[in-house]
């Protein structure tokens, strides 16, 4: 059975596979960097408040995967893509 980080890793692949190279650099340069996660722990996700797995604070990201995808999945929408 694939442990979690390994399904997450997974998933980064196959989301950096549909990126145009612009995405890329801005999903691989760290989240907390960002003003608006000034407030961030720094270990748990910054909107549901659960633990984050090692492979998503080694990529930078201060959301769970669930939590990622509904940010951008609102974010697109509100740019009307
Ligand atoms: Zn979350």
């Amino acid at each position: 059975m694939a442990s979690i980080e390994e399904l997450a890793y997974e998933k980064c692949l196959e989301v950096y596979a549909r990126q145009s190279e612009q995405e890329i650099a801005a999903m691989l340069r760290p989240q907390w960097q960002e003003a608006q996660f000034a407030q961030w722990d720094g270990v748990s996700c910054f909107d549901c408040g659960e633990d984050l797995i090692e492979g998503r604070l080694l990529l930078g990201r201060v959301r769970c995967v669930d939590c990622q995808s509904l940010a951008e999945h609102k974010e697109k929408r509100s740019r009307g893509l």
